[in-house]
């Protein structure tokens, strides 16, 4: 791979020159190990293929104006990393050990941060995983901790465009008591029956409806949900809901306009309120929700009748990438920069 062709670039797997790998054994972490093969040798028996012992995160880092490369809340991604490892009772990454490793695997890839002109930007996914060999049901003993980077494309190549939701009851992402708070594969798992039926249908992704009762919005497939109305932003209060990092800048930056926050339970009815909805993650910022389909009932919950995105979704949208590329002040210290 010489020259990339950064405007082509979408969201799938891209080999880049290295990889860094970290193994825990005998009760400690060893060194970080730089690796150019994308293969990785695992017993057989690894709790992470049986038992689904196994947790990921997903980040980027910006190249900006000024040849800076940022990385966004970084500090926030370790954090989450140890309640998925605590979660299902894995070895924990300690946070330092997390950002050596995150900046070790940019640096070792800088030819393949995309330019500030592409929009687009440099993936970094650490996964962590039992790699110790058990039949019985129990916690491995081994673990290995990795981090591949990747160039992904601007999400939204045609622009910044509301795309539909579809709401049905068939499915349930996760318990109530369950894995939904941490960012595990099973999870994902779970999920990827009712998404293709979503996608099948012409949806973007399900807008999940809490498990117990299916009264409240939950979460919107691999990502956050929010609505705005009267001047607030609103996201769900839900055990099952995955802290997303993005969703919470969005609360600041939100609060910052002036407009008010909530996070409290949204009763499925309480969506015909709303002014704008969207959904929220790393890969695409914000996605605008145009319209959601209640699939079972027939009803339908319409935010944007002309395919454009409201106006505090786009401001919201602005707002939070001018802080990822360098473009705007960060205050708040969200930015890693790599000089
Ligand atoms: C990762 C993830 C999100 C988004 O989290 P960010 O930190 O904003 O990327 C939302 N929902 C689910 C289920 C996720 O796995």
């Amino acid at each position: 791979m010489n020259e990339i062709d950064w405007s082509s670039l979408s969201f799938s797997y891209t080999k880049t020159d290295y990889n860094v790998r970290c193994y825990y054994r005998d009760g400690k972490w060893g060194e970080l190990e730089v690796h150019s093969s994308d293969q990785v040798s695992i017993h057989m028996a690894a709790t992470g293929l049986h038992y689904g012992q196994e947790a990921f995160e997903g980040l980027k880092a910006f190249k900006g104006k000024d040849g800076k490369v940022r990385i966004f809340r970084l500090e926030e991604n370790a954090k989450r990393l140890a309640k998925s490892a605590e979660g299902i009772m894995m070895a924990e990454v300690p946070a330092d050990l997390f950002a050596e490793a995150v900046l070790k695997a940019i640096k070792l890839n800088e030819r393949f941060i995309p330019p500030y002109e592409t929009g687009a930007s440099l993936y970094i996914r650490p996964l962590l995983m039992g790699t110790g060999a058990k039949v019985g049901v129990s916690p491995a003993d081994e673990y290995l901790f990795m981090i591949f980077v990747m160039p992904v494309g601007p999400y939204f190549k045609a622009g910044f465009k509301p795309t539909n939701m579809m709401i049905t009851r068939q499915f349930d992402r996760a318990a109530p008591q369950g894995t939904g708070h941490i960012k595990v594969g099973g999870n994902y798992a779970a999920s990827l029956r009712s998404g293709e039926m979503a996608h099948e249908k012409g949806y973007s992704a399900v807008l999940f409806l809490d498990s117990k009762e299916k009264k409240y919005i939950d979460e919107c497939g691999p990502a956050n949900f929010f609505g705005i109305k009267n001047n607030t932003y609103i996201t769900p209060e839900s055990h099952s809901v995955l802290p997303s990092i993005t969703n919470k800048s969005l609360v600041q930056l939100a609060g910052d306009m002036g407009l008010k926050t909530e996070r409290r339970p949204i009763l499925l009815e309480e969506i015909e309120t709303f002014e704008e909805a969207g959904a929220c993650g790393t890969a695409a910022v914000i996605s605008p929700i145009g319209q959601i389909d209640d699939i079972d009932t027939g009803k339908s919950y319409v935010f944007s009748k002309d395919g454009k995105p409201g106006a505090v979704c786009e401001k919201l949208y602005n707002k939070l990438r001018a802080i990822q590329y360098g473009d705007e002040p960060d205050t708040y210290g969200w930015n890693t920069i790599i000089e």
